[in-house]
Order: C-alpha cells, then structure tokens, then sequence
C-alpha cells in the first residue's frame, strides 16, 4: 500500500487540545485507558556514539568496568537481539526518532556540516508523539540530523535543545579546524569550539536539570551522547582510570553519568514511573585502533551490516514494571521505541503513515511467551538492501560493496553462530529461499539501489537553499 503523506499539523491539530481525549478513547484498549489514568510515565533514552555489543560489563567487556549501567541490567532487562536501523550516526536516529527505516524517513546516510537537508518537517518524533499529553521534552546531545535551523530539535517536538549539532570529528565552516564543533543552546551557537573534554559531565548536569524542574509532569529526556564517536575527550577527573585506556576512561565517564541521572531520579521519587533506556548509535568504528570499541563476538563494527554493525548493547529500567535481571533475545530495535512510548502514554500513532517499529512492550515486560513482533528484520546500508534476519537465520547477499568489499552470498544460524562465520546456504536452500522472498517484498517497498530498484514508500531527502 502506497504510503499516504498528510501535513503534520494536521495530526497534531487532531490529536491537540480539545480532541485529544475523544482521539484516545476510540483508539485505545482498556487496558491502555487504565495506563492513562495512572500519571503517564517519563521517558529517559541515553543513546552513545559508535559504543560497541562487548563495551559494558553486563555485556562481556574484559577491562571497561560500568557498575552503574550493570546495576541497571540487574534490576531490569538486557536485551542481547538489539538492533539500530543503520550502522551508522544520521540514519541511525532518525530511525529511532520517527519508528522508521532511515530510508523512510528520508534518512539514508550520514549527514555532513555542508548538508542542506535534514530531517523533514513532516516526519513526526518521539517528543512530538509525546507532546500531546504535555510531556516536557529535551535533545541533550548530539543531534545529527541537520544543523540549519529548520531541521534543530526545537523545530521537532524538543522543548529544550543543549549539545552539538553533527559528529565531533567535524568542522563548523572552512576556516574551522577539523575537531570544531559548536555547542548549542535552543538555537544559538554559545561556545565554539565546544570544549569536548566536559561535554559528558555537562551534559549530565543538563539533564538532571531538566529533570528536577519537570518532575511534577511528564518528561522525555533523549541523551545522544557525543561520546565514545573519536575524536575521544574525558575530563581530568575521568583521565588514566580505565586498564581500557582513552576509550575506557571514555565509557566509564558514561557510566558515572548514567549512574548521576538515575539517582537523580530516584531521589526525586520518580523511580517507579520512569523508564530509562541505555543503548549505542552503531557498532565500533574499528579502523580506530584502541580509540574504537569492540563488538567481540560479533562481526565486524561501524559501515558494516554484519551484527557488529546494527546489533548494539540494551539495557531497560523500570522498577516495578520491568522484571528485574531478565535477558531477552528476541529481536527488538530502536524503532520500537516510537510505537512502546505512545502505547505507554496513551497516545496512538499516526495513522498515516508506516511505522516499522512495533511495541514491544510485551518483551520488556517479560510477558511469558513474548516472541519478537519481527517477521524480518532488514539491513541497509544506505539505499542498498545488504541482510535480512527472521528468527535465528540471516542471510547476506551478494554484493560489491564499498567497506566490505566482495560479499559473498551467505546464510549463517546467529543462534549457532553468531560471529557470522560458516555459512550454511548449501545445507538450507529453503531457508534462503524464504529470506530471499522477504527481501524482495522489503524492495518493492523501500528499493534497493544495487539492484535499480527505486521502491514505493521512501521518503526523498529534502534540499533547502543553502544559506
Ligand atoms: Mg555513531
């Protein structure tokens, strides 16, 4: 079905003021209307930089110690099936944003200080969901998905904006140096360079901030870190600590930070009603030597569509609500987030349009029995179509492609082998054949440029005069 493309304000004067209570109880179950009686819950997404499966305690890391972000995996969920939309920064959060495959959202790849374009007026966000039941809403970090104004956090659902607007290894203009980058308030550059050594413990402190003076209504924090992305910076307090070296000192500093915002909202009482996230852009960007994470076991990092890539560390907390030390392995990804936040808040998702992502609040509930919602989990690489996984199986396809060179067609079992490294494609032709056929319907759909297959329901970027 061709996707339908109605102007945001419309869904939003839908939903706004007066009809919102009618919009809910026509779309909601009853269980989802005693959700809304009850105040609805915050939200807290700490979201790193290029942190790779193996970087945290909880998740194997021989020398990077992260107490704080382990607690939160004991008392909540682990889930080791965790999935981004890309394996990279821009198309990454866009995908978390809107519940959409980058390519949907107008998002395929990364986007530079001389882009024209960004995330699109008419996409709707995470806190745009959530401003319809009064949510207070802040992009703490780094945002990435385009730098003029039109496209800042404050012009998609953001109440407050406080970070840099693209990676730090850019440059704000020509006569910048490389590694100069400016911080933001709102919409005004209020340092330059930002001094990225205290990004982290600045960011931090924007948050609580945030926090305290909003504890009384809902909140929805987004804390994209700029951190671990290289150039790597740590404060002096934070400096030679890690036996992981730069990189170490580097997550270890997030683990602290992480460990500030939860006991800051477990002072404030919040505890029970908040529901904290801690989870990675994309895989490691390997090429960076002891400046990059691992992704062990997993194959290969950044750019890549082997699970090193899109297969990224998750933890969920929610006391009370979340049972604590549970692991789940069902696939789930960062697109859920659109769709689980509104079903929590009691908000429907617009209608108009795909949403990919599915609520999965089933698998962080621990619901007995919850399976994946995923039929196919998909892949890109841009606007090429690289993998497809459906349950245990992944196949890759054949391709030439720039960072991975020669791929070979290749169908592996990630239950018995989840470093990708025996191919089983002669020993289950039908398999592949099956995940052959999920491809194909994902093509027609979103296209696939290797194969000139254009697609029906993708957004195309938009260009803005540059100014
Ligand atoms: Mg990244």
């Amino acid at each position: 079905m061709r996707e339908q493309r109605i102007d945001r304000r419309r869904f939003i004067g839908f939903l706004g003021a007066g009809a919102t209570s009618l919009a809910l109880s026509g779309c909601v179950s009853q269980k989802d209307s005693r959700a809304q009686r009850k105040a609805p819950p915050n939200f807290v997404v700490i979201f790193t930089d290029d942190q790779g499966y193996n970087d945290l305690g909880c998740f194997g890391s021989p020398n990077i110690e992260t107490p704080r972000i382990d607690r939160m995996a004991a008392e909540g969920c682990k889930f080791t099936s965790f999935y981004v939309a890309a394996s990279v920064c821009s198309p990454s959060r866009a995908a978390l944003l809107t519940g959409r495959y980058p390519l949907r959202a107008g998002i395929p790849g990364v986007l530079f200080p001389n882009a024209t374009t960004g995330l699109d007026s008419g996409e709707i966000t995470i806190a745009e969901i959530l401003k319809q039941r009064n949510y207070a809403t802040a992009c703490i970090g780094k945002w990435h998905l385009g730098h003029l104004p039109e496209f800042l956090p404050t012009r998609h659902g953001f109440d407050y904006y406080y970070g840099i607007p693209y990676s730090n290894d850019m440059k704000m203009n020509k006569e910048a140096k490389r590694h100069q980058v400016p911080l933001m308030r709102n919409e005004e550059v209020v340092e330059f360079p930002a001094v990225q050594s205290t990004l982290t413990e600045r960011y931090t402190q924007e948050a609580i901030r945030f926090i305290e003076a909003n504890k009384d209504r809902p909140f929805f924090v987004y804390l994209p870190h700029t951190m671990p992305h290289v150039p790597l910076h740590v404060s002096a307090h934070f400096a030679n600590k890690s036996d992981a070296g730069l990189y170490g000192d580097v997550i270890e500093c997030i683990d602290w930070s992480t460990g500030e915002i939860l006991d800051a909202i477990d002072r404030l009482g919040l505890d029970d009603n908040t529901l904290v996230i801690f989870t990675s852009d994309n895989g490691p960007w390997l090429v960076k030597g002891d400046h990059a994470g691992l992704a062990t076991p997993l194959r290969d990092g950044k750019f890549s569509t082997y699970e090193g890539g899109f297969r990224i560390p998750c933890v969920m907390r929610w006391p009370g609500r979340i049972p604590p030390a549970t692991v789940c392995s069902e696939i789930a990804t960062t697109m859920d987030l659109l769709p689980t936040f509104a079903q929590l808040a009691g908000v429907p998702v617009p209608k108009d349009r795909i949403i990919d992502g599915k609520d999965i609040w089933p698998l962080m509930s621990g619901t007995p029995g919850a399976q994946s919602p995923y039929e196919a989990f998909h892949y890109y690489a841009g606007k090429e179509l690289r993998a497809v996984r459906s349950g245990k199986w992944k196949m890759v396809f054949g391709n030439e492609t720039k960072h991975e060179g020669k791929v070979p067609e290749a169908l592996y079992n990630l239950d018995a082998d989840i470093g990708e490294q025996n191919n089983v494609i002669d020993d289950h032709p039908e398999i592949a054949e099956k995940l052959r056929q999920l491809a194909s319907k994902m093509r027609q759909d979103l296209g696939d440029k290797l194969r000139g297959i254009e697609g029906r329901n993708r957004r195309k970027p938009v260009q803005r005069e540059m100014r």
